[in-house]
């Protein structure tokens, strides 16, 4: 997707804070942390959101978890505990259309969130 933000960074046609790329996922700091660890995971293949996800797209989802776990570990985080957040759609705040999960830590977090 050519005017997509995420693709972009992808691309390096927009500068971002790279943690991890491998084949098929890319992941970087977000522009607007909300905790002292905050990274965005991201499947290198344009999806908008999870609703647009299709059978076959499972591995796609899990390897998100992976590269997370894989940051965790590198962030110091996997110890004490993190959250991942995965917001679909207008009521849940979804800003990006470009599906993306969240890894947040360094900080306690409330339930239920906001
Ligand atoms: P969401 O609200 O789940 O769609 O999350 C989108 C996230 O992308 C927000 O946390 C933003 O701070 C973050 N974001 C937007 N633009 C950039 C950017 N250029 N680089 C890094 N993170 C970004
Ligand atoms: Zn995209």
């Amino acid at each position: 997707m050519s005017d997509c933000l995420f693709c972009k960074i992808i691309k390096g046609e927009i500068p971002s804070k790279k943690v991890f790329e491998n084949n098929d996922y890319f992941a970087f700091r977000d522009i607007n942390p909300q905790a002292p660890t905050h990274v965005l995971v991201i499947p290198k293949k344009h999806v908008a959101k999870l609703t647009d996800l299709k059978a076959g797209d499972e591995a796609l989802v899990g390897g998100l978890f992976t590269v997370a776990n894989i940051i965790a570990g590198e962030e110091k985080i996997d110890r004490k505990g993190f959250r991942t957040v995965l917001n679909c759609g207008e009521l849940a705040g979804q800003t990006v259309f470009h599906l993306h999960l969240h890894l947040l830590g360094g900080r306690m977090f409330n339930w239920p969130p906001g």
